[in-house]
């Protein structure tokens, strides 16, 4: 397999005056080059410790994290590291630093010295996959929520990373920014083949990912496809994670006597086994 990130063993501590937290605790995997992975869990099961070590923002206390064969504690490849794995954070409003959008998404590659008409490429590029181009005269606070966090995504997308680490990116955004936000990643991941990490504690957000990791307490409890991820309800439900609505119908259907698939995720999808099942009765 052709993996982007390697994690090995990992483990990473916090120590403070008290005492030493272990937030992730030696966890390995790989992340196949041009995959789409979403990671869930409920807050504090390590995620974003986990996050920012896959581009080595931090270093494992314990293990190695190899970016395309190249371990992130190696300082003299801190850069090249950062260049080929990019992070987007929750808050838009922290990672937009100019007051016209094009200004914004030009930052980053200014700083890798590239001449100016291949920054207007790259600029005018990474707008458009993000369906922003429209806006680039716009100022970002006047923008929605999802509009500033595509913006935020195309400033990283403008630096042309190999993969896209996003940690709770649709946290803070009302259900259209969300459904925009999952929406352009998979079309990242689709038609520049960019490798995206989707971070998350919203299950429908791992619907049509290609793989889910489930994180709590500091290790990965499960690592599936969403079909089979979502058929532990109890487990998901356990760790405090919520299923998709359209799973819990199924099964309920299920419970109270259906001859009901409940294998389907998407609204269609539970719309036609719902019809199936009535067909049969
Ligand atoms: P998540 O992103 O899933 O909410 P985090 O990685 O932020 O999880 O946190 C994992 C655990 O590590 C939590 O118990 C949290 O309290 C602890 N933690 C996070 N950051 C720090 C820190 N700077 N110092 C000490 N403990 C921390
Ligand atoms: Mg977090």
């Amino acid at each position: 397999m052709d993996n982007i990130i390697e994690v090995k063993n990992v483990t990473y501590e916090y120590s403070t005056d008290q005492e030493i937290h272990t937030a992730v605790n030696d966890v390995s995997f790989g992340i196949e080059r041009g995959s789409f992975t979403v990671i869930l869990g409920h807050n504090g099961s390590g995620k974003s410790t986990l996050a920012k070590m896959l581009n080595g923002l931090y270093k494992p206390t314990g293990g190695d994290v190899f970016v395309d064969g190249i371990n992130t504690k190696d300082e003299k490849e801190e850069i090249e590291v950062k260049r080929k794995v990019g992070m987007v954070f929750q808050n838009p409003d922290n990672q937009l630093v100019a007051s016209i959008v094009e200004e914004d998404v030009a930052f980053g590659p200014e700083n890798l010295g590239l001449q100016p008409e291949v920054i207007r490429k790259r600029v005018d590029d990474a707008l458009k996959s993000v369906g922003m181009y429209e806006f680039r005269e716009s100022t970002p606070h006047h923008l929605s929520g999802g509009q500033k966090q595509r913006i935020a995504i195309a400033g990283i997308i403008a630096m042309e990373p190999e993969c896209l680490i996003l940690d709770e990116p649709t946290a803070m955004l009302d259900p259209v920014g969300r459904r925009e936000i999952v929406d352009t990643l998979h079309r990242l991941n689709k038609e520049k083949g960019i490798t995206v990490v989707l971070i998350t504690h919203y299950m429908e957000e791992a619907e049509k990912a290609d793989r889910v990791m489930v994180m709590n307490d500091g290790v990965i409890i499960d690592d599936n496809t969403p079909k089979e991820i979502f058929k532990n309800v109890e487990q998901l439900k356990a760790v405090g994670l919520s299923v998709p609505q359209t799973t819990e119908l199924l099964y309920a259907l299920k419970q109270n006597g259906f001859n009901i698939n409940t294998d389907v995720l998407s609204i269609e999808e539970t719309a036609v086994a719902i019809a199936k099942s009535l067909e049969e009765k």
